[in-house]
């Protein structure tokens, strides 16, 4: 095998404005929600977003484990984001790494601030998070499932928390990053936001970007997110006021 050189960089964006899956600039990957799929936990969702499958399971209120951690004026949020071993081309190492501890700790805090913690002092709400494949994206899907799960589970919240990675490929700025994208691009940027106030709960970025490429990315990541709000909302729907028509959406800008 040869040294990877620009010749093994793929085609990211035609002369034609099409990505590598053939989306323009400000399409979403195809997104399927489903709201309550598990038995077990208090609340449930699993999200198929392009090639991305993420389970998400939520338990609480409930007593703090372990103890010391409890707060006597509010709930606390903890989270597990985990990658399973088979999610990925190479196997991943399983276990706690740096990555999803980062991740865990950025999707707690924000969830913490849509949740009304006040109302359920000296408990928590656990939040798990498992991708089960994996193609760019997958702490987006995750928080995705996770609002959804919340939702399903009853936990109250100022909204559902929408949230998709815009980012820069071959100096275009694009919605919803996959996989050869987020190699081969110039930026990632994922964002959760509120959509009744607009305010952004999570907002990271590894790459560069000039300062209007980020305002652009930030106004593509917005209409994004309003999209999958929208599918977000769907499912609960479908789970708590079923209308007898079709399964799931498929959602495309
Ligand atoms: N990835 C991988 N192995 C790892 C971590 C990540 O193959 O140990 C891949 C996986 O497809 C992931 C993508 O790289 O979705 C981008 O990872 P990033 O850290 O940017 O997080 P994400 O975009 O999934 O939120």
């Amino acid at each position: 095998m040869g040294s990877v050189g620009a010749k093994d960089v793929p085609v990211l964006m035609t002369e034609d404005g099409r990505r590598i899956d053939g989306r323009r600039a400000d399409e979403l990957r195809p997104l399927r929600i489903q709201a309550g799929a598990l038995r077990q936990a208090d609340g449930s969702a699993f999200v198929e977003w392009g090639a991305n499958k993420v389970m998400a399971a939520v338990y609480g209120p409930r007593e703090v484990h372990p103890r010391h951690l409890q707060e006597n004026n509010k709930a606390i949020v903890q989270c597990k984001y985990n990658m399973a071993a088979f999610s990925v081309d190479e196997r991943k190492r399983p276990g706690l790494d740096r990555r999803s501890q980062e991740i865990s700790k950025v999707i707690a805090e924000a969830f913490e601030s849509v949740i009304f913690v006040e109302e359920y002092p000296r408990t928590s709400i656990d939040i798990y998070i498992e991708v089960l494949q994996a193609n760019a994206g997958t702490r987006c899907a995750g928080v995705v499932a996770a609002s959804v799960a919340l939702a399903d589970a009853g936990i109250p919240m100022v909204d559902l928390l929408p949230a998709v990675a815009v980012g820069k490929v071959a100096g275009h700025v694009v919605l919803d990053l996959k996989k050869e994208e987020d190699n081969f691009g110039e930026a990632d940027l994922p964002m959760a936001l509120v959509p009744q106030s607009g305010r952004l709960v999570l907002l990271q970025m590894e790459g560069h970007m000039t300062r209007t490429e980020l305002s652009k990315a930030l106004d593509l990541g917005v209409g994004g997110c309003r999209k999958i709000y929208e599918e977000m909302k769907r499912a609960l729907r479908e789970r708590y006021a079923p209308t007898g028509t079709a399964s799931a959406m498929e959602v495309a800008a």
